[in-house]
């Protein structure tokens, strides 16, 4: 693009292609080949000694791909991205491009449970230890940190309570410190741009708004360019020391004559090329189809789940209702502040009925998918408490904020009176 558009709504349909250059494709092609014809012994040797940029092998970089992490890049106002075979495998890779063993990080215990899982769990046996603080107090962050600490972690928008994360007051405290602050973005993509609060990295699981359909696992790292590694040689060393898988590389100065890529090119160079993780030129295709109605449908995805959570507040079935626009406090005022006065398209509500009545409910819808998705441009429906969550014991189904009763809507782009319709209808039956 020669001038670069300031509103997202052109960036998702513009950033990072403009016909292809050997065919004048205006759909970006989908590049599914394994490998790429070097044009001489010197291009190839330049193109692994990082000294010119360039495509290799597929696990590593695609064009496809690349298009993809260009203009998510783009849409965020950050330098470069990532594109990763799984939402799980961005997380993963986020914290272990930074941190070994023996470190630690501190996160938010509002969390996906994949992530709580991943976190709590594999990263222990890998020995890096996640340290959970609850994100109503941002002060936490900074009394959990030492000086082994790598990162702080932490959803946006996250389920099921739905209490925007204080993104600024976080990263605040984070960045003096050398400490990066890495959001996962998921449910706030197109609504919240967390590299204009002050986070470091983003994470997304592309499989939900970004993919829009349903149809591909995916996964996104999104590198701000903002954050200066170089300023911390001792709280980031695997940034400014010799990497041993690279030949010996100081990744902050191996790509200076790049741009302020350096936590992304390692994350593809020694992480991707290590571990294998890759995002599908075939998927990253989806995920462009999705990106490019990405803002138009978030309008309707917000608009339809506020005109639930108010329709829902009214309902004598429902003993409460858990979406932003029927939050008060300072946590309204953080949801104001971050989502820009769009609430996001996941609505919770708690049935006075308990858990039986969450299983009937489930059972009576005939428009909402019973799925352990969100995102969808279909309305989506499960309850926590009989499926996610049902390993957990009460107690700590309470403590991640699902009681019996609880179900979790992520609303759709369908007609409003159809969504209301259904919902109604299996209501009425408890
Ligand atoms: N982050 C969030 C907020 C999610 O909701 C999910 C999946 O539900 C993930 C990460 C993991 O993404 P994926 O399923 O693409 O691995």
């Amino acid at each position: 693009m020669t001038d670069a558009p300031k509103h997202i709504e052109t960036i998702v349909l513009h950033a990072g292609h403009r016909g292809d250059a050997s065919t004048g494709s205006v759909a970006v092609p989908i590049h599914q080949t394994t490998s790429f014809q070097f044009k001489s012994a010197e291009h190839a040797a330049n193109l692994f000694a990082l000294a010119e940029l360039g495509n290799i092998y597929s696990r590593i970089m695609n064009p496809t791909c690349d298009v993809l992490e260009q203009r998510v890049a783009a849409m965020e106002g950050g330098a470069a991205a990532l594109g990763l075979a799984s939402g799980q495998a961005a997380s993963a890779f986020a914290i272990q491009n930074i941190a070994k063993a023996g470190d630690n990080i501190v996160s938010s215990t509002d969390l996906y449970g994949g992530t709580w899982n991943l976190f709590a769990n594999t990263m222990k046996d890998m020995g890096i230890e996640v340290r959970f603080v609850d994100p109503t107090d941002p002060e936490a962050f900074r009394r959990a940190t030492d000086d082994k600490t790598r990162a702080y972690y932490a959803e946006t928008l996250p389920n099921p309570k739905l209490h925007v994360f204080p993104i600024a007051e976080v990263a605040a405290i984070g960045t003096p410190l050398g400490i990066p602050l890495i959001m996962d973005n998921t449910a706030a993509a197109g609504i919240c741009r967390p590299f204009e609060h002050g986070a470091a990295i983003i994470v997304y699981s592309t499989t939900k708004y970004i993919g829009g359909h349903g149809t591909s696992i995916g996964g996104l790292l999104v590198d701000s360019g903002a954050f200066d590694w170089e300023a911390h040689p001792e709280r980031q060393p695997y940034l400014n020391q010799p990497d041993p898988s690279y030949h010996g590389a100081i990744w902050t100065q191996a790509v200076k004559g790049i741009g302020p890529v350096a936590y992304i090119i390692k994350a593809r160079t020694t992480l991707l090329r290590d571990l294998g993780a890759a995002m599908s030129p075939f998927n990253a295709f989806m995920f462009i189809q999705g990106l490019e109605t990405l803002p138009l449908r978030m309008e309707r995805h917000c608009q339809n789940a506020t005109a639930v959570a108010t329709w829902l507040a009214k309902h004598p079935a429902v003993e409460q209702v858990i979406h932003p626009s029927q939050q008060s406090g300072e946590v309204r005022a953080r949801a104001d502040r971050y989502l820009g006065g769009q609430y996001g398209g996941l609505c919770g509500m708690v049935l006075k009925g308990g858990k039986d009545a969450g299983a009937k409910f489930i059972d009576s819808l005939k428009l909402f998918f019973h799925v352990a998705n969100i995102g969808d441009a279909r309305s989506l429906a499960i309850h926590p408490a009989t499926t996610t969550h049902s390993q957990l014991s009460p107690e700590d189904q309470a403590a991640t904020g699902v009681s019996p009763g609880y179900v979790r809507l992520s609303i759709g782009i369908e007609h409003i009176d159809d969504i209301i319709a259904d919902l109604d209808q299996a209501l009425s039956g408890l």
